[in-house]
């Protein structure tokens, strides 16, 4: 788990490993009815912005707090969560009577060794010496071999990654899967594109790597030169790897090999020591997501020095616990991943990243003690029936689609008959028997985490998959559908206003909450997960014909977000977020034939001024209302699946008929596509 994990792309890694698809990590409030009537912006007109008519007022008011680079709904639930979540971390740690062993132990322990920052400021890089040594005295390719294993241990992913997956061909089954890794920008373009903005980058980034080669006490002109070695090593990782776009076919990634055909493909990277080091015996099959980009480090591996290779590892394993370390590598590393990279002008108060780590190692340890203050089993019934609403809703729309054939329909509805639907926190909570916490260091306790985690996901091999897991904690303001579970999920911290507001009328409800849960529904049949079946498995249920309608349809989606352009010249890549453009807009046409089987929608009384119709719609809006720093906006664009928030409003708004109804909307009005370029799909 380096800084990858914790940092950049939380979701995906998690999307690689556990296969699913978040809605946004993000979000809110509550007023009145459950809509923020103060937040809107009466001056402007719904048929041309209604984004700005909706939250254009909340938008003005409601800057973004200097530790964040990315102020809207999900984070303010989020900062709300946070306050129960530090008084059952102060409490535990408090609690020095609990029994060793349990939970309320091990929480209060990490919590004690994180908020401890004298000590950690004493111990500078002293607790990763050992680790730091070990790489250093690499002398031959077998110790290589071995020092990029214990990466893997410890540290996530260094030049690739190793984990077990469910088998997209046969989700019963675990795969070991093999992907590309190793960078330290947020991603493979960073190192390729040739724009000013991307050099500049590449720049600054040469520099903060040399500046921790100096804190670990290089001189000024060695750090500068083991940065550019760094450099050298990255890019061509880069070069090899697949773009986002690629890898969002699931036929590309997908590349079963038995392990006699690995060792051809990559010899250098001696196989048989590598598992050894790493202590597990290898499978006898692999999936190897990206099979060009392991025949270029066969070959990096072959050729570059090894003198080279100690120094990236080096920078890798540092730049992976940097912000556990004393505050001169903390203060680096938010330097240019926090301030430089996303815009965030301050650290978040300490309390708040020790409680993120605990989230990240003992998540359920945690999340059940969250459960028991914060979500009644009303919530939880609410929310199941909403979801069933919306199952029927869905139902009803296939049955009705005017382009799919009966045989597909046929298809298309028996799989959506075996979702599975998860909500609040899991039967069954994570076992932590085996991880041991103590008081001794915080940077001990993060190791112990990570292998803990990195052992726990390997010995799934061989095993058969778990139906009951979860991909996500109970107090992840998030949800998701997992293409090989064929399944969806709400944690219970996003059953909270303005998701789900117990207080708010079925217009605000459906419009948030059931839009949210449709969404996640419509992952099971975008671009992508529509090539998953019934039973999770990668194959085509669709004929011909219907699948090049779909494609026809989609198009016009990708299209239609190519075409917005946030800041500079930089546009969304409607391919790289077609599948959550797909489900927006899907999940509100869904939400909303489920909303007009409600008493409300039938009364068709005004509420606040509005009809049941428009409250909808304000609902969907409320969810996101955000601002970004132009750093974290740029950053989005070239990494994020899922468009900026005012954009997920504007552009599925834009092709409903119930919306331009709702608002009177006209042929012309820019809230209306035209005829020929509005999408309809689900
Ligand atoms: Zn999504």
């Amino acid at each position: 788990m380096n800084k990858i994990y914790q940092k950049l792309s939380l979701g995906l890694i998690l999307l690689a490993i556990f296969g699913f698809i978040n809605l946004q990590c993000s979000t809110p409030k509550n007023v009145g009815h459950g809509f923020d009537l103060k937040g809107m912006d009466t001056t402007a007109n719904p048929t041309q912005n209604f984004y700005q008519y909706a939250v254009g007022n909340w938008v003005k008011n409601n800057p973004i707090p200097g530790e964040y680079s990315y102020w809207g709904s999900f984070s303010i639930l989020a900062e709300k969560n946070y306050k129960v979540l530090k008084g059952i971390l102060e409490k535990s740690a408090k609690d020095t009577t609990a029994k060793k062993g349990s939970n309320i132990q091990k929480i209060g322990d990490f919590y004690y060794t994180g908020m401890d920052s004298a000590k950690i400021e004493k111990l500078g890089f002293k607790p990763i010496d050992k680790q730091l040594k070990s790489i250093a005295s690499i002398q031959s390719k077998k110790d290589l071999i071995g020092a990029i294993a214990m990466g893997h241990k410890l540290n996530g992913s260094p030049i690739f990654n190793i984990y077990a997956a469910v088998d997209a061909k046969n989700s019963k089954a675990h795969i070991a899967t093999l992907s590309q890794s190793g960078l330290g920008l947020p991603d493979r373009d960073y190192y390729t594109k040739k724009d000013k903005r991307s050099e500049q980058t590449r720049k600054k980034y040469v520099e903060h790597v040399a500046k921790m080669f100096t804190l670990l006490g290089n001189t000024q002109k060695e750090a500068a030169k083991k940065a550019n070695s760094v450099m050298k090593i990255e890019t061509r990782l880069a070069k090899a790897s697949m773009t986002r776009v690629e890898r969002r076919d699931p036929h590309k990634t997908y590349n079963k090999m038995s392990y006699a055909k690995i060792k051809r493909l990559a010899p250098n990277i001696e196989w048989n020591n590598f598992f050894s080091y790493l202590g597990f015996s290898a499978p006898g099959y692999f999936n190897i997501a990206q099979p060009k980009f392991f025949k270029e480090v066969n070959k990096m591996i072959k050729r570059i020095p090894i003198k080279d290779w100690k120094v990236y590892l080096t920078w890798n394993f540092v730049n992976g616990v940097a912000s556990y370390l004393s505050s001169d590598f903390d203060a680096a590393n938010f330097e240019f991943y926090g301030k430089y990279l996303r815009g965030s002008k301050v650290q978040s108060a300490r309390w708040k990243r020790v409680m993120r780590t605990i989230n990240r190692y003992l998540g359920d340890a945690l999340g059940q003690l969250y459960v028991e203050k914060t979500f009644p089993p009303e919530a939880k019934a609410r929310a199941s029936k909403i979801v069933q609403n919306l199952k029927t809703a869905m139902k009803s729309r296939i049955e009705n689609l005017d382009w799919m054939s009966e045989t597909t329909k046929k298809q298309a509805l028996h799989k959506l008959a075996s979702f599975g639907v998860k909500i609040g926190y899991p039967d069954k909570w994570k076992d932590y028997s085996k991880l041991n916490i103590d008081r001794e260091s915080y940077i001990g306790n993060v190791l112990k985490g990570r292998i803990f985690a990195f052992k726990r996901n390997m010995n799934k091999l061989g095993k058969p998959v778990d139906k009951t897991e979860w991909g996500m904690t109970p107090q992840t303001v998030n949800a998701y559908y997992s293409p090989t579970r064929n399944e969806i999920v709400f944690p219970a911290a996003i059953l909270q206003p303005p998701f789900f507001n117990q207080k708010a009328d079925d217009a605000i409800n459906y419009g948030a909450m059931g839009a949210v849960i449709g969404h996640e529904i419509i992952h099971g049949f975008d671009d992508e997960g529509r090539k998953f079946d019934a039973d999770g498995n990668l194959k085509d249920w669709w004929t011909k014909q219907d699948g090049e309608r779909f494609d026809k349809r989609a198009q016009k989606i990708f299209n239609q977000f190519d075409s917005y352009e946030p800041i500079d010249s930089l546009h969304i890549n409607g391919k790289l977020t077609a599948g959550e453009n797909i489900a927006d807009l899907g999940g509100l046409t869904v939400a909303f034939t489920a909303f007009k089987n409600t008493e409300e929608y039938k009364k068709n009384e005004k509420l606040d001024g509005f009809t049941p119709a428009q409250r909808f719609f304000f609902g969907w809006a409320q969810v996101w209302e955000n601002n970004m720093r132009d750093q974290a906006l740029r950053l989005r664009l070239k990494t994020d699946p899922h468009s900026p928030g005012k954009y997920r409003v504007l552009g599925p708004l834009s092709n409903m008929p119930e919306f331009w109804k709702a608002f009177n909307v006209k042929p012309g009005d820019k809230m209306r596509m035209p005829k020929d370029k509005v999408v309809k799909i689900w």
